[in-house]
């Protein structure tokens, strides 16, 4: 039993905008950071967590961590995992810090940073990685750990637990399948809007040799480049004599690809807007991209515009292509809106954005009752190495599926990790195995105090050059 006593705070941000990495059309100049927090305890028990963040404001939402952090001071730890619903509501209930939000914006991403560390924390003490505490968990214990309020007209706990409970059958094959097989992914690494075409034809076809086969692209900042950039990438994942020799090119009329635009191969390709266009014009954009074939377009528009989504999302379905989001969707009620409005085709729930497992847990069970295809967006710094525990607790315990699935997967900064994610040869997540990482988003001490900002050494020494 711990008393939680202390915390430290990280302000730590990666000069990615040097390399072009991370650039789409909305997005151009980003730095990948983390809002880093470290839980300490009376005893050895510590609890790592973090929110994503792309430079600037990074100190902001730090500040915001310390008054959510405050919250737990002097809590008894297992008080606390008894009842994580219980726990996420009490992060959530200070009066003044609620009027700063409620439940999005900055004090919403400082509420994830802390819920994910107490999350990490508390497999640390049961040693088990995230995702494994969480499907060991009983149906009653895991309905406990998330929260209803405000969803209820979408999904009860009676049925949640009713679902939850007719997913117990095959819990043990799934977690044995998905352990010898890896969790399906897609590469967004490749289209970055600030790549050349060599630099992108170079990377997409490393990425066919890797197995993998779901691409997403960046658009919507030039109509005729995206076009070009489209087909190329295009000409080669639907190019036979690119797959490694291990690979046979797969039925695009299959079960798992279905529905998806997916050429001779079998590769599927998706483009990525990142919030830039109005509803009509998302509408006659993604409309003349429709010879590449996309499988869905992704954030077309405002992130908070669940009509304006529905509308784009019925304007292109007689074009065979989707809609994606969910990266920005603050909470779980933008989620029920966007399900209820039949907005989304895919809902891509973010690990920072929601805050914390616990009401990610909540926006599981929400798409798992209505049927949505739920691939989380990932990348940045962190995200990959969150979110496949999300997918595995959605695979084993909840939807029960991960054939249709495919799980963002961005090759930047991994090695910042005590224990990054890795992807096997078929280009399929591995399923975090250590007992003692956690929720895997432990940093290296070296790296914090190389990028730590503004005084570690990286940004210190690019001070003085630059003097
Ligand atoms: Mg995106």
């Amino acid at each position: 039993m711990s008393t939680i006593t202390d915390y430290k705070i990280h302000d730590i941000r990666f000069p990615t905008s040097l390399t072009g990495d991370g650039t789409d059309a909305m997005n151009t100049d980003c730095d990948y950071s983390s809002a880093y927090v470290v839980l300490l305890t009376d005893s050895d028990l510590v609890g790592y967590g973090m929110t994503f963040t792309i430079g600037r404001g990074t100190d902001i939402v730090c500040m915001a961590i310390k008054e959510v952090a405050n919250r737990l001071l002097g809590k008894n730890t297992e008080e606390l995992f008894a009842d994580m619903g219980k726990t996420w509501d009490h992060l959530l209930s200070d009066s003044q810090l609620r009027w700063i939000g409620p439940e999005k914006g900055v004090i919403h991403l400082a509420t994830a940073a802390v819920d994910n560390a107490l999350w990490d924390m508390f497999a640390r003490a049961r040693r088990k990685p995230l995702w494994k505490l969480v499907v060991d968990m009983s149906p009653e214990e895991l309905v406990r750990s998330m929260t209803f309020r405000y969803i209820t007209d979408a999904i009860t706990k009676e049925e949640a637990l009713q679902l939850l409970k007719e997913r117990e059958g095959g819990k043990k094959e799934r977690e044995a399948k998905v352990r010898e097989v890896g969790y399906p992914a897609y590469v967004t690494s490749a289209g970055w809007l600030g790549y050349s075409d060599e630099k992108i034809a170079n990377l997409t076809r490393e990425a066919l040799s890797a197995g993998f086969n779901h691409f997403k692209m960046k658009v919507g900042a030039d109509q005729a480049n995206d076009l070009r950039r489209g087909k190329l990438i295009r000409s080669l994942i639907d190019d036979p004599a690119l797959l490694p020799s291990s690979v046979q090119p797969r039925d695009p009329e299959s079960e798992a690809l279905k529905g998806k635009n997916a050429g001779p191969t079998g590769s599927v390709l998706m483009i990525d807007a990142n919030q830039v266009w109005e509803v009509p014009e998302a509408i006659e954009y993604v409309k003349t991209l429709k010879e590449i074939k996309p499988w869905f377009i992704e954030e077309p528009t405002a992130p908070d515009d669940i009509l304006g989504h529905a509308a784009i999302r019925k304007a292109l379905e007689p074009h065979g292509i989707g809609v994606a989001t969910g990266e920005h969707a603050h909470n779980r009620m933008i989620f029920k809106q966007l399900i209820q409005a039949d907005a989304i085709d895919v809902c891509q729930i973010d690990s920072c954005r929601l805050a914390g497992v616990s009401e990610v847990l909540s926006v599981l069970l929400m798409a798992a009752k209505f049927g949505v295809l739920v691939c989380p967006h990932a990348g940045g710094v962190g995200l990959c190495e969150y979110v496949i525990h999300l997918s595995l607790i959605d695979y084993i315990a909840v939807s029960g599926t991960m054939e249709r699935n495919v799980l963002e997967y961005v090759d930047h900064l991994h090695e910042h990790f005590v224990a990054p994610c890795t992807i096997n040869a078929n280009g399929r997540y591995n399923v975090p195995s250590n007992p003692d990482e956690g929720y895997s988003i432990e940093m290296h001490k070296a790296s914090i105090a190389r990028y730590e900002w503004p005084n570690g050494t990286y940004w210190a020494e690019r001070r003085a050059q630059q003097a």
